[in-house]
């Protein structure tokens, strides 16, 4: 069994009594900055001069500076930025200012696991990763909730880098819900592992799979769309609170029979055998090195891969059809329509 903590195995002051420093202010940067504040936590974003991010974060009243600036001042130093850009940032502004007895910490173990980044032996080494998307972070917080969190040392050289990363969690809101203790190395390949086989890339591919084998057949795009995309979530939110046998009870005997039935034959022995392959790339890093070596030279293949996902008719039927349900909104002020 996991280790788990909870609000009451942490202690607050620990990280109020810390100056910290959230690089970034996307997805999780804001929700860290935001809760870290309303924690009572002396905090500071960092971000580039030009950063379209800045006003955002101003306009919350939080105090904004340059990377480097935050780095300078803070002994805690969350990066938040994206994976392939932290080594860059971390040269640059972050390690200029890493003196001993400072902490480093992630909400991803990628540059970590991989060796892009590797931390000086006098710092400590911490991650706090939210099981959520950042927006729903800092929705929870803010409903007296958390979303639970990974907790990990990499590094302890004050002798105190668990404490630290118990304290953050905490103020953050991730104990509320719960911590569990993990490893750098099993959170990066399990992270990636669950996002490329099962949560993104395995269920876009089932979906789109779904919708061009209805439409394919000559059924309309439409119907296609709510029985293979809009009543996903209908599904989900059934695993969701019980899992996958709460799922079963709630649909129909004919959907339940007809689930046994033709789940393995979808989803076949082989698809497991891809998954172990999708894994060892991940364990023996060459997803890393693909992914990284795109991102440096202009990241023209993930570009071309965004651009062709973008044009799947499912999308232009999704628009036309979500404009027809004024119910179905996106919670998330900051998302454009056909971003990525
Ligand atoms: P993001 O893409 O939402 O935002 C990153 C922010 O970094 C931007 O808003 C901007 O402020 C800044 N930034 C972007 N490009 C930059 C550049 N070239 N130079 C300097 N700053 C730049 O990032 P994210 O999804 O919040 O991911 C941050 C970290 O959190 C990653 O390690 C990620 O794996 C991890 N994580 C994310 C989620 C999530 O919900 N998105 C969940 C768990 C862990
Ligand atoms: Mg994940
Ligand atoms: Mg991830
Ligand atoms: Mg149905
Ligand atoms: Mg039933
Ligand atoms: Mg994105």
């Amino acid at each position: 069994m996991a280790t788990m903590y909870y609000d009451d195995d942490a202690d607050l002051s620990i990280i109020q009594g810390r100056k910290v420093a959230v690089l970034g202010y996307g997805s999780q940067g804001h929700a860290h900055a935001l809760s870290l504040r309303d924690s009572g936590v002396d905090v500071r974003v960092g971000l580039a001069e030009g950063s379209s991010s800045r006003a955002k974060a101003q306009a919350e009243g939080l105090s904004v500076m340059t990377p480097a600036e935050a780095c300078a001042e803070a002994d805690v130093i969350m990066v938040l930025v994206p994976d392939h850009v932290q080594r860059h940032l971390y040269a640059e502004a972050v390690e200029p200012h890493l003196s001993d007895g400072k902490a480093l910490f992630f909400s991803h173990g990628f540059n970590i696991r991989f060796g892009y980044i590797k931390p000086p032996a006098g710092v400590d080494v911490c991650m706090v990763a939210p099981k959520g998307p950042g927006h729903l972070v800092r929705r929870e917080y803010v409903d007296g909730r958390g979303v639970p969190v990974l907790v990990a040392v990499e590094q302890d050289a004050t002798g105190g880098a668990k404490a630290l990363a118990l304290s953050y969690a905490s103020a953050i809101g991730g104990l509320r819900a719960g911590g569990i203790e993990t490893t750098f190395t099993e959170e990066t390949e399990t992270d990636l592992f669950g996002e490329q086989s099962v949560l993104c890339g395995g269920m876009s591919q089932l979906v789109m799979y779904g919708f061009e084998t209805l439409t394919e057949a000559g059924y309309q795009p439409e119907v296609a769309y709510f029985e293979c995309l809009h009543e996903l979530k209908l599904i989900v939110d059934l695993m969701y609170e019980g899992g996958i046998a709460k799922q079963r009870w709630s649909i129909s005997d004919t959907a339940e029979y007809g689930d046994y039935v033709s789940g393995p034959r979808v989803i076949d022995s082989r698809v497991k055998e891809n998954m172990k392959a999708v894994l060892e790339d991940i364990r023996n890093g060459s997803f890393a090195d693909r992914f990284i070596k795109d991102q440096d030279a202009g990241a023209p293949e993930f570009k071309a891969l965004r651009e062709k996902g973008a044009q799947h008719p499912i999308e232009a039927t999704g628009k036309e059809l979500r404009g027809m349900m004024a119910w179905v909104k996106s919670h998330d002020s900051d998302y454009v329509e056909g971003s990525a």
